[in-house]
């Protein structure tokens, strides 16, 4: 168990990320909420999804931006030094051979701050998530 100093709250995930006050309820919002360094990377992670995944419902969910339908389809969220995409447990299972120079967890996988953004990677995957994540 993490507790955030600032707000008292605990997580499971040392150093969770989220919002000590009020969260944000959009996509936008949540992405304006960040310092400005890493908007745009957001910003460019936001696109590559929502061009995979245009008839999704976007929303925040789990305090992430989200993209469902029917169920949640692949979320992503902002940390210190990277950013994290959460396609789930099975995709990151399917897609391992071409995940191998990320770090990845049960269902996320980590895009450090300080590297290109991979861009036909994060659409590759949300497409994936189009195709076996949908209800
Ligand atoms: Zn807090």
């Amino acid at each position: 168990m993490w507790k955030c100093l600032n707000c008292g709250r605990k997580f499971e995930n040392t150093e969770q990320h989220h919002f000590c006050s009020e969260p944000p309820k959009t996509i936008e919002a949540y992405i304006a909420a960040q310092t400005e360094d890493i908007q745009l990377r957001l910003l460019e992670v936001y696109a590559a999804i929502k061009v995979a995944l245009p008839d999704a419902t976007e929303k925040i969910s789990w305090q992430m931006p989200t993209f469902w339908k029917g169920q949640n389809l692949i979320h992503f969220a902002a940390f210190k030094k990277h950013i994290g995409l959460y396609p789930g447990g099975e995709a990151t299972t399917a897609l391992a051979e071409k995940l191998t120079d990320y770090k990845t967890s049960k269902g996320g996988i980590q895009l450090p701050n300080n590297k290109p953004l991979p861009l036909d990677l994060i659409t590759e995957i949300a497409l994936w998530c189009g195709r076996n994540n949908a209800k």
